[in-house]
């Protein structure tokens, strides 16, 4: 990516073909897919790339269970084919970056043997409905392999598990990595650059925005002959700015994570709570060296505050506890994270729970408007081919066939899943950093070790006993565009989801190598480290958790640092 400043100028006054609206894993998709087909395409985000829903996922890449149950169910054939869809797109999210994803399996333990036999039979269903696109065959585990595999699992009436496969990811990064991959393909793009009003013709069409640069409050105008919309759970608002007399679709719905150390559950594999006293499944999943759990379900208004809350976690917890040995107290909690679904309903309400994950495509007759709503992460590419299919047809070009199925991502070319042994040797670092740098930037992973011919100081650690390097943050301000220190600490390395209490001790070293990066004076500098403390000490009261570490908690902490 180039730097913001020079986006600035590529992008302002400039005619595009494309202008997509939402930098998430929709909009980010849609620009990728256009470019590659000779749409001349700009993509603007009003926060940061994946700064909205595309960084609070699961982090699975899955058809989706509970919609398996669904469409069975309901004899419902437009779950089928959602589910369907999504598990032949497992595949190609896993083959198109494999730096960043990775084969889980999920195990479903059972205490009655009416759930396995039936957990067994939907299971099978899953995979013969995943046709060549299937990961490995469901099986049905012994309660001494189920113990193997999660020693620390509540044994009182297990019978055993039931275990299948789908794929997990890091959500953040391959948002951005997504926006890179277009930008290399010629794509221009900014982020903080928030959508307020549009251009219009004389009839009322719409033939550009006017955008606000949410660093400087600037305002600019872009050209494009077709604009997509793909702001996620705040589509409605981007519709009815374009037609302020159609209906709102999105009924956005609130999910929430915590993470854990990850020996309160040592596992490889993935726990799949199969139902939750309301209904619901639950996930906890290994994740970067940490358990992550989630999620709940609760309808929001676009007012409501994305925030893991008290309840959050007691509802969590209330569940989790039910499947450990040994139960895990809010204490435990290093971080947590919430985010807004973006569903799109009919318009007579019903559970959220019950919304169909597919997604809808529409085309304002009015405005030309043409809005990406719905869906899921494991869809987001298959969103985009169809919506570029109505972008060409909107512009009258000649069809081409959409370039993404097998396309590699940035970093993605050339990776094996040994890439960080090679690093290992060549650069002689700790096993732990060459995993991180190359589970973060694939073979792209050179390009930050390469910053260290500026400054050998680059390759320090940013925090003693973690495995992110200074190079890293001078690499996210010069080539993926982060602007805050939360762009960096959040999205771009990943350390505030590891702990929010690193990520607080963290920040005067990321802000002091964005000041010089960035030329932010001195008051700026520490007036940006304040309002990011400040922020992760809100989330931290929020959770109604301590800001300093319990005594257990630092124990446990170094324990995990030592092994
Ligand atoms: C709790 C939870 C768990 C989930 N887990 C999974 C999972 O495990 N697997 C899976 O496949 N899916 C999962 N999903 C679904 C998936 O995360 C979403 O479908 C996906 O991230 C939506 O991406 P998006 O780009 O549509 O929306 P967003 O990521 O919200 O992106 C929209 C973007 O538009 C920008 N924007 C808004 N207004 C403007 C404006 N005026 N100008 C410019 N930009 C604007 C926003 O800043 C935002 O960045 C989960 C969702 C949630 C909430």
């Amino acid at each position: 990516m180039k730097s913001r400043v020079g986006e600035l100028k590529n992008i302002s006054g400039e005619q595009f073909d494309l202008c997509v609206i939402g930098g998430g894993a929709t909009g980010s998709a849609c620009a990728l897919d256009a470019q590659l087909r000779g749409i001349r395409t700009v993509l603007l985000e009003a926060g940061d790339f994946a700064g909205a829903t595309s960084s609070a996922a699961t982090k699975i890449i899955h058809g989706g269970v509970r919609y398996l149950e669904e469409a069975i169910k309901g004899a419902d054939l437009q779950e089928y084919h959602v589910l369907v869809r999504a598990l032949h797109e497992r595949v190609r999210m896993l083959e198109n970056a494999p730096h960043l994803t990775r084969k889980l399996e999920f195990l479903v333990p059972s205490y009655h043997w009416i759930d396995v036999a039936y957990l067994d039979v939907g299971l099978k269903i899953y995979d013969w409905l995943a046709g060549p696109g299937r990961i490995s065959p469901s099986k049905y585990l012994s309660q001494e392999e189920t113990l193997r595999r999660m020693p620390d699992l509540n044994q009182q009436g297990l019978l055993g598990s039931v275990a299948y496969a789908d794929g997990q990811f890091d959500d953040a990064r391959y948002n951005i990595t997504l926006v890179q991959t277009f930008t290399e393909a010629g794509g221009n793009t900014l982020n903080y650059a928030r959508v307020t009003d549009f251009k219009r013709e004389a009839g009322g069409k719409i033939s550009g925005v006017v955008m606000k640069d949410q660093l400087t409050e600037e305002t600019y105008t872009v050209c494009a002959k077709v604009i997509v919309n793909a702001t996620g759970p705040v589509s409605d608002s981007i519709r009815q700015l374009a037609t302020p007399t159609v209906h709102k679709r999105m009924r956005p719905s609130k999910g929430a994570h915590i993470l854990l150390p990850l020996d309160v559950f040592p596992t490889e594999d993935a726990l799949l709570i199969p139902k939750t006293e309301d209904g619901r499944v639950l996930f906890a999943v290994p994740w970067g060296g940490r358990l992550l759990v989630g999620t709940t379900d609760e309808e929001v208004t676009p007012e409501t505050e994305l925030v893991v809350t008290k309840g959050d976690i007691e509802y969590l917890l209330r569940h989790l506890n039910q499947y450990l040995a040994r139960p895990v107290t809010p204490d435990d909690i290093v971080s947590g994270f919430a985010g807004a679904r973006p569903l799109a309903g009919s318009e007579d309400g019903g559970d959220t729970k019950k919304l169909a994950r597919d997604d809808v495509i529409e085309v304002d007759s009015a405005s030309g408007l043409i809005s990406i709503m719905g869906g899921k992460w494991t869809t987001h590419r298959a969103m985009a081919e169809d919506t570029i299919h109505c972008v060409q047809q909107a512009l009258g070009f000649p069809h081409a066939a959409s370039q993404t199925r097998n396309y590699v991502l940035y970093g993605g070319k050339g990776f094996t899943d040994d890439y960080w042994n090679k690093l290992c040797r060549q650069h002689q670092f700790p096993e732990v950093t060459t995993r991180h740098l190359a589970s973060k930037f694939g073979t792209a992973a050179e390009e930050v070790l390469a910053l260290s011919s500026e400054n050998a100081a680059l390759l320090d650690p940013i925090l003693g006993g973690r495995p992110a390097i200074k190079a890293e943050v001078v690499y996210a301000v010069r080539h993926e565009m982060a602007a805050t220190i939360e762009d960096v600490l959040a999205r771009r390395i990943g350390m505030q989801l590891y702990s929010w209490r690193d990520a607080i001790q963290a920040a005067p070293v990321v802000g002091s190598l964005m000041a010089e990066e960035l030329s932010w004076t001195s008051s700026f500098t520490g007036a940006a480290i304040t309002h990011y403390v400040e922020k992760i000490n809100h989330l931290l009261d929020a959770a109604g958790l301590s800001r300093k570490r319990s005594p257990a908690s630092m124990t446990r902490e170094s324990a995990a640092a030592q092994r």
